[in-house]
């Protein structure tokens, strides 16, 4: 059950987003940033222009790409229910599998991106199975579709084949490579059409003649992904009877993140074709930090294992994920809060060195700005200013709690070498 003062975690996603070298990783989280940004940090931007060098700058600053959470907004399409999106850097290298392992342990879900003209590659799989093992709920974004040698169906192809997972096609490309003209929401069946450059203006309408045909045999793939997880969809699917909208939604949700359900998305990256698209599924598909399980902590001298729900009301748990130097403010901790709240000013205890260690101020790091706030609760993630001997993956408790550890990087398996 969720108490009244859990409720706002209904509004988070936690997410990382993953790739193989060169898919896309770095465009697709700039384009977030600047749209999640382009309405709540920098006000309304309605030269293109103006836009634009906002990302230069971005780039040049390097800010979007070093934090390793970055906390952003975004009003779901069609309502006015505003969500917090924390992305947290997955590091894309594979000689950094050990910290790929971690950075999944802080993350609640994961947006996968593809290389639509290569399909699955080596290290897209590498990735897939430490998700798996981390039973990190995934969607995936079948970017470059304006790239020559584009296809869709390459990438659910090899989803099914290379990962064995199931691919629920909640969209459909309207063209592909120079004629990438836009996207067709299979769940809604509508049509969004790009009408200018920065993706900015999009025009829906309803499935165009020449997609019908297609929409229902993708829709058809999809339902049945669906109903494979949900009894209820199940039943209709075989009376032959629609599901609605929200039926389905919620069924390719729950297979998500119960089974090996993976909605596929598509776009264009560079274009700013299908980012909006795409933050929309984060929201409607990936787990907010109550749907996920609750982490656990080892009792120290026993076998019990102590969970620690996500609740600000809790106890404090609290992991340190990365640690970076910067020239202002000197070592900065970062830290996923699982429960209780961390205040600035507090003392907590740091599990793994047996230390008691004095939390300076509390940073919330956005796209183009930081925020100085006073405290960090349960699902949130920052960076800590002052601590001195917490390093990474240690744990950080309550000063005078009973001592646990959380499971963080206890690999259980060899990593995989490629
Ligand atoms: P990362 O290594 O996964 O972070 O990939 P990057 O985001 O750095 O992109 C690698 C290259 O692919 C860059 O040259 C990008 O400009 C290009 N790229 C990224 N997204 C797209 C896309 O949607 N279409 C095309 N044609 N190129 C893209």
């Amino acid at each position: 059950m969720t108490t009244k003062a859990q409720s706002y975690l209904t509004h988070f996603r936690n997410i990382g987003i993953a790739a193989h070298i060169d898919a896309g990783k770095t465009t697709t989280t700039e384009r977030i940033l600047y749209y999640t940004g382009r309405t709540h940090n920098i006000g309304e931007v309605h030269d293109g222009a103006a836009t634009m060098d906002w990302m230069e700058q971005e780039r040049e600053r390097g800010i979007t790409i070093t934090a390793a959470a970055t906390t952003a907004k975004w009003k779901r399409s069609g309502t006015d229910q505003e969500y917090v999106v924390n992305i947290i850097d997955t590091p894309g290298h594979v000689d950094f599998t050990i910290e790929v392992e971690r950075s999944m342990r802080v993350l609640d879900g994961a947006v996968a991106v593809f290389d639509s003209s290569q399909g699955v590659e080596p290290q897209s799989e590498t990735v897939w199975r430490q998700a798996d093992r981390y039973g990190v709920p995934r969607i995936a974004f079948s970017n470059k579709m304006d790239k020559t040698g584009a296809s869709f169906e390459l990438v659910l192809n090899d989803i099914k084949e290379r990962l064995g997972a199931v691919a629920a096609p909640i969209q459909y490309p309207m063209g592909a490579e120079n004629e990438f003209k836009g996207i067709i929401d299979v769940v809604r069946q509508r049509a969004h059409f790009y009408t200018n450059d920065l993706g900015t203006d999009i025009e829906e309408t309803d499935i165009p003649a020449e997609y019908a045909d297609k929409v229902v045999e993708i829709r058809a793939q999809l339902i049945e992904a669906a109903a494979e997880v949900d009894e209820d969809l199940m039943m209709k699917y075989l009376e032959g009877e629609e599901p609605t909208v929200e039926e389905l939604v919620a069924a390719i949700r729950k297979g998500t993140i119960e089974k090996k359900i993976f909605p596929v998305l598509c776009g264009s990256a560079l274009k700013n074709k299908g980012v909006q698209l795409l933050l929309d599924a984060v929201i409607d598909y990936l787990p907010s930090p109550l749907e996920v399980p609750a982490i656990k902590g080892k009792i120290e001298d026993s076998e019990d294992t102590q969970e620690f729900p996500a609740d600000p009301e809790g106890k404090l748990a609290a992991l340190a994920f990365k640690i970076m130097a910067d020239p202002y403010v000197g070592r900065l901790t970062f830290v996923r809060i699982y429960s209780g709240t961390l205040q600035s000013g507090s003392y907590v205890y740091n599990a793994t060195k047996e230390k008691r260690e004095r939390v300076g101020r509390l940073l919330k790091m956005h796209a183009n700005s930081r925020e100085e706030v006073t405290e960090l609760k349960a699902g949130e993630l920052g960076a800590v200013i002052g601590l001195k001997d917490a390093g990474t993956g240690n744990t950080l408790i309550g000063d005078g709690d009973d001592k646990v550890l959380l499971e963080s990087i206890d690999v259980p398996e060899p990593v995989i070498k490629l």
